[in-house]
């Protein structure tokens, strides 16, 4: 059947009831689908039983009980060793394991091997936002389009979906790289609140200083990729990268003042002066790009 109705009640099967599976299931259930669990530790799914789910006694069988299998376990070697054995014939196989590129680009061949579509997810959310259309929550997928298709409305339940290719490997692309510009940014506040520390300024009253120029400041990530998509880093250059690392001075130097370890500022600043000594100090930083890639004999 393939009507609306019962479009949106596609029965699935989770594998892993840890916190992130847990907060999916419950935002299935919610729904009204019909969601058969299994978990490694099988205490660990109860509390979803008594929430409407059924347990399954053991991954294969889990996987039996429907052709829609989402798996959401520790990584990527959990997910080779639970479904050891499972058949997959003619299942329809989503990783929402966080795993590398390669790691998902290699899951897809596997499963394709044997028998199964696959879609690869990066979960781009905390349990909290999972089920809160307001959260602004989503996923990454990637692999299958026909698998994506079919299943997009059962996909989206538990958050917003968005498809970023065929390439399997590119659903933990997008949220890596996402998670790598977070952790600098994590970096840079961890500093901040580290030079002000010793200082009779509340945190408090810090954190929505902080919040407002890191806010005001990503825009420039647009100006970047124009830069580095024409290949021109002097294209509407507003800070020039002179000016910037005789800027980095005052930041190592108020560290300094401060007491505080630079070791979160230096390894960037040293990208900066390699850069300048290149003879970029009229251009952007977006340039520093190059130097990061191995591929191209940077750093
Ligand atoms: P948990 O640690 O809460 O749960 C891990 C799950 O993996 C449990 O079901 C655990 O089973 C299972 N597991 C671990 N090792 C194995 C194994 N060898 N074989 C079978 N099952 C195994 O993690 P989360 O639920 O929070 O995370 C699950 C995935 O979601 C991870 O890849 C994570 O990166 C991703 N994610 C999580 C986010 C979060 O904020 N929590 C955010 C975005 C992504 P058992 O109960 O038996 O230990």
């Amino acid at each position: 059947m393939t009507d609306k109705t019962s479009d949106s009640r596609v029965p699935l099967t989770v594998l892993g009831t840890g916190a992130m599976g847990t907060a999916l299931v419950r935002a299935w259930l919610a729904a009204g689908h019909p969601v058969t669990v299994w978990n490694r530790t099988p205490a660990r799914a109860e509390a979803l039983a008594a929430e409407g789910a059924a347990v399954a006694p053991s991954a294969a069988a889990a996987v039996a009980a429907s052709r829609l299998v989402i798996a959401c376990l520790l990584d990527d070697a959990s997910v080779g060793e639970a479904l050891d054995g499972a058949d997959l014939t003619g299942r329809d196989l989503v990783n929402l394991t966080t795993g590398t590129p390669a790691q998902g680009r290699a899951r897809a061949a596997w499963a394709t091997a044997r028998g199964a579509r696959f879609l690869d997810g990066g979960i781009m959310a905390v349990p909290p936002m999972i089920g809160d259309a307001d959260s602004g929550g989503y996923v990454f997928y990637s692999g299958s389009p026909e698998l994506f298709e079919e299943h997009r409305d059962t996909l989206a339940v538990p958050a917003g979906t968005r498809y970023v290719g065929e390439d399997a490997g590119f659903a933990a692309l997008h949220d890596v790289a996402l998670l790598s510009a977070m952790s600098g940014m994590f970096a840079g506040i961890m500093h901040a609140f580290a030079l002000i520390g010793p200082e009779d300024i509340a945190p408090k009253d810090f954190a929505p200083l902080l919040v407002s120029w890191l806010g005001a400041m990503t825009g420039s990530a647009h100006l970047a990729a124009d830069q580095i998509e024409s290949g021109d880093y002097g294209k509407g250059v507003v800070s020039n990268l002179a000016m910037q690392v005789a800027g980095n001075a005052t930041l190592l130097r108020t560290a300094e003042e401060q007491g505080v370890s630079p070791e979160l500022l230096t390894p960037y600043t040293a990208l900066m002066e390699r850069w300048l000594a290149e003879g970029h100090g009229e251009e952007d930083t977006s340039g520093m790009v190059e130097l990061l890639d191995l591929r191209r004999g940077g750093a």
